[in-house]
């Protein structure tokens, strides 16, 4: 108080938020540094069919271990990143070493990298993608690009064409939380998507909420409809996914329930000793 009281009538409060921005801004050069040298890492969760019995692909998340205050949350940096205009070399990082770590998996097992919307309002997307396969050699059917649908809404034309080329070259689209966006569904219909990942909000009440899990069920069941596959996102509990599994309302399944991220060589040995157990499945980042 004495503190707020000699900051020339500045209160408690406001010398909360410079210290927060002051702190942004100490993330933000060290951010910086990090992205320059490479000092990120990717840890892979798996998506597998309902039953966990096979694992179909894989979302490439971005980590970053800051020296003093170890993992800083990926929401949290990839927001500084926008902010910096260095998302794009962000993503091209990620790109690379997840195009690389899946050529060490099994050859059904596809990644998954998201794009942010920045990265789809820039002009070097396409020949980032393309430059990240030809590097490695993967397969482009093998890569999965997700976005979400405020991403569409942003440049329509701009991102049809996009992702019209994308998918020309054999990558597959995939709409990321879905459902909690404000868009119309009329894209769906114009835009070469194949894969829905509904959002984990209408995963996590579905026992207690009938109305959430009819939300559930109906889009999936439109999905379905459009010949799209429906990965349901965030599934906890074994209360969940039987919930799920009795009425048959999903594709795929990626959620702690069969493994929380984990690095790439832990995706190896997951898809080598096959998924037999759930329990089996959960990584060490969970347990952390
Ligand atoms: P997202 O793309 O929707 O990724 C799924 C997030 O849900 C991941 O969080 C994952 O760890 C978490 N998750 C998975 N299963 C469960 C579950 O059963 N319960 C709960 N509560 N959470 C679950 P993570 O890794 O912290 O990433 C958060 C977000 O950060 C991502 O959401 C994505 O929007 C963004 N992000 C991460 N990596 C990248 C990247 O390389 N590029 C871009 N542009 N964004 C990224
Ligand atoms: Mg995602
Ligand atoms: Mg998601
Ligand atoms: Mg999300």
């Amino acid at each position: 108080e004495a503190k707020a009281r000699d900051n020339g009538g500045c209160t408690a409060f406001e010398g909360e938020m410079e210290a927060r921005y002051l702190d942004r801004q100490k993330l933000k050069s060290d951010l910086r540094a990090a992205i320059g040298v490479g000092d990120l890492s990717v840890s892979y969760q798996p998506m597998f069919t309902p039953d966990g019995s096979r694992v179909e692909c894989c979302e490439a998340l971005a980590r970053w271990t800051h020296a003093e205050r170890g993992p800083v949350p990926p929401n949290v940096f990839i927001q500084l990143a926008e902010e910096m205009g260095l998302v794009t070399e962000v993503t091209r990082f990620v790109l690379r070493q997840a195009c690389r770590d899946c050529l060490d998996w099994p050859g059904e097992v596809a990644v998954s990298v998201n794009l942010s919307v920045l990265d789809l309002r820039g002009d070097e997307i396409v020949a980032i993608v393309i430059e990240a396969l030809e590097e490695t050699g993967l397969d482009p059917a093998r890569l999965h690009l997700e976005m979400t649908e405020s991403c569409l809404m942003d440049e329509p034309e701009k991102v049809q064409a996009v992702l019209h080329e994308l998918r020309k070259r054999g990558m597959t689209i995939a709409i990321d939380d879905f459902g909690t966006g404000y868009s119309s569904l009329s894209y769906l219909d114009v835009l070469p998507v194949s894969v829905i990942k509904i959002d984990r909000s209408f995963v996590h009440n579905i026992r207690e909420d009938s109305r959430r899990f009819k939300l559930l069920l109906g889009t999936v069941n439109l999905a379905r409809a459009l010949e799209l596959k429906a990965v349901v996102e965030g599934v906890e509990t074994t209360d969940q996914l039987q919930l799920i599994n009795e009425h048959n309302c999903a594709d795929l399944i990626q959620g702690f329930v069969f493994a929380a991220p984990m690095p790439a060589s832990a995706v190896r040995t997951l898809c080598e000793q096959g998924v037999r157990k759930q329990t089996a499945a959960i990584s060490a980042e969970f347990i952390a």
